[in-house]
């Protein structure tokens, strides 16, 4: 394609108007060409580089023709109209469809030329019978065109003035150095989520985040230095924040982040970390590694402030307060908060080095079979001994340990523990017992879980059908779930799986047919209110029936009085679990009540 040619494509371009929609105005420009010439067919017609398109006409269906085929094709060639009197006589149209298919016979065609001289296209008219136009027709047709130019020429700065409005607007929000939002935006977006907040009663959390050292970087290595590693920063924070956070530069090495929505206040310490880890890695710049760190301070809604300026103002003394610790890199606004976050991480550590230590212990809650009241199996529970020589409770450290990734070696520990436990038992002649194990939801979720599975069983000597894993609802049957996938693969392997504590989330009983569950664990909470409290009773007994009905044994949880297992017993539970039969037991007091041991 020559030069020519592409400007004058580019100009056709520049205004837009190939393959947009139908135009008012142009056609009522083509309208006005019809009754002043006295023609039945007006084109306004734009040639691109092979075809050329209507953008507005009357008195013909087509939608635009080849280019060489056209009468417009020469006519943006013509320095002024371009005519063809009879079409049917001329060779060079005898393939045009405005003859074949609309049967015109003469043409007259104006250029549409821009005001920097690109011709894109022709205002052209056609009559059914032979004719020729006038010079003062001629000179109308050209006027027309002079219309249609100035009609998009109007069009085009009105297109430009609004960019220019919309990048002006950007650039008023955002940093111009980095793209991220700005102090104006984040005080915007801050308020939304405020009102937000108010409305669902959930806290929110601002952090202020500043570089340690910039200026020494910025003033040793350079101000490109300095701006390539605030981009790079800019880029990681926002890696690390889910899409509904806003990072923010208020300029200088100074960042925020805004965490609209938290599950509790102490859920930002996670963010935190998250925030301050990125800058474990160093930055690569302009052929250097570059190495910094940040100090960060939190501030949380409604805690520590209801608005943004307040909340900002916070998050900054909070991290002045982390910049001055010696040995912290984050900080509270609220001491209170900064001891609580402080607490959580000690024990984190503590229990991680439980864990390596080897100081985790099982215990293991017999399950009874009503019917026969004879013990069938056994629910590994997890123990937590404290220096004090108190017990943690779970409740208190499987939460820690689902939030700091820990779960995973956890129930990996566990689950390793349980087997060699039960393979144990069975070489000293139990029963055929089955082992309940528990696993958390981030852990089933975790890849390489299944894998775990297999190699422990096959590590350890435990049969897999004498294995049941314990999962919640929400683990189990959240729609996106890889459950039903997940359960068939260990039905495959031959263990089994549990719904735990079933009943008290809303979940999504439908997803229920897709699994290849084989036990439902009512929750205590309901056993706890049989037969007394009838809401309880109604539970008890509509989970027990939903089992049933799906073929699939129900264990009542829980069960610490007489009347409890009567009742689950009379309702036609099948397995039941409680202090009434026995507390979780360390494995020496199962082998002395149920083996036989001494
Ligand atoms: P869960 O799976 O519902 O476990 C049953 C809990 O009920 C146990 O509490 C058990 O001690 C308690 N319990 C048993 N019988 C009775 C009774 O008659 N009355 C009352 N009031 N409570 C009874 P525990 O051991 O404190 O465990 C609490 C939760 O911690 C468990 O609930 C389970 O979700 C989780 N958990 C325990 N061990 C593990 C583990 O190894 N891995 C994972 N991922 N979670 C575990
Ligand atoms: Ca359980
Ligand atoms: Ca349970």
């Amino acid at each position: 394609m020559s030069d020519a040619e592409h400007q004058r494509l580019a100009a056709l371009y520049r205004y837009e108007v190939l393959g947009s929609p139908p135009d008012e105005a142009l056609d009522r420009l083509a309208r006005m060409g019809q009754s002043v010439l006295g023609v039945p067919i007006v084109i306004i017609n734009l040639v691109a580089a092979h075809s050329t398109w209507f953008k507005s006409s009357v008195g013909t269906h087509l939608q635009g023709l080849r280019r060489e085929d056209a009468c417009c094709g020469w006519a943006i060639e013509s320095s002024g109209a371009f005519t063809v009197p009879d079409i049917q006589a001329d060779p060079r149209f005898q393939k045009d469809r405005m003859l074949t298919a609309e049967h015109a016979r003469a043409y007259a065609g104006a250029p549409l030329i821009t005001p920097d001289g690109q011709r894109i296209g022709a205002f052209a008219v056609f009559d059914l019978e032979v004719r020729t136009f006038t010079s003062e027709e001629l000179g109308l047709l050209m006027d027309l065109a002079a219309v249609v130019m100035d009609e998009l020429e109007l069009r085009l700065t009105a297109l430009h003035w609004r960019e220019a409005q919309e990048r002006s607007a950007y650039l008023a929000h955002h940093d111009a150095l980095t793209g991220l939002p700005n102090r104006l935006r984040f005080f915007d977006r801050a308020e939304q989520a405020l009102r937000q907040a108010e409305r669902l009663g959930h806290p929110a959390a601002v952090m202020m985040l500043d570089l340690n050292g910039f200026k020494r970087i910025n003033d040793s290595l350079g101000h490109a230095v300095g701006d390539g590693l605030l981009k790079a920063v800019g880029e990681r924070l926002c890696e690390v924040v889910r899409s509904e956070d806003t990072v923010a530069r208020f300029g200088g090495d100074e960042f925020a982040i805004l965490l609209p929505e938290l599950r509790e206040p102490l859920a930002a310490m996670q963010v935190a970390t998250k925030l301050l880890e990125a800058f474990d890695r160093p930055f690569a710049l302009a052929q250097q590694a570059v190495r910094t760190r940040a100090s960060l301070g939190i501030s949380l809604y409604p805690h520590d402030g209801v608005d943004a300026a307040a909340l900002l103002l916070a998050a900054d003394t909070a991290m002045y307060s982390a910049k001055a610790s010696p040995h912290l890199r984050y900080c509270f606004y609220s001491e209170a908060m900064s001891e609580a976050a402080q607490a959580k991480l000690r024990l984190q550590g503590q229990l991680r080095s439980a864990l390596e230590r080897g100081q985790l212990r099982l215990h293991y809650q017999p399950q009874v079979n009503l019917r026969t009241g004879k013990v069938v199996g056994f629910e590994a529970l997890v123990r937590w001994p404290r220096a004090d020589g108190s017990w943690a409770r779970p409740e208190d450290f499987i939460p820690v340990a689902e939030e700091s990734g820990l779960i995973v070696a956890l129930g990996e520990w566990t689950l390793r523990e349980a087997c060699t436990q039960l393979v144990a038992w069975l070489n000293a002649g139990a029963p055929v017992w089955d082992l309940s194990i528990n696993v958390s939801a981030r852990q089933w979720e975790s890849a390489g879980f299944l894998d775990m599975v297999r190699r422990t069983l096959r590590e350890t000597g435990c049969p897999p059908e004498r294995l049941l894993l314990e999962v919640t609802e929400s683990a189990l049957l959240s729609e996106l779930s890889a459950a039903p996938k997940l359960t068939q693969q260990l039905c495959e392997l031959g263990v089994r799986t549990a719904l735990d504590d079933f009943g008290t989330q809303f979940s999504n009983l439908s997803q229920l047919q897709h699994l290849d569950v084989h036990q439902l664990k009512v929750d205590r909470s309901f056993t706890r209110g049989v037969p007394t409290v009838p809401k309880a009773l109604a539970l008890a007994s509509t989970v027990i029936t939903l089992g049933h009905s799906l073929g699939i044994p129900v264990v009542g949880e829980g069960v610490e009085t007489e009347a409890q297992r009567a009742t689950l017993k009379g309702l036609g539970c099948d397995l039941a679990q409680g202090f009434l039969f026995a507390r979780p037991l360390p494995p020496r007091e199962v082998e002395k009540l149920f083996l036989g041991g001494s």
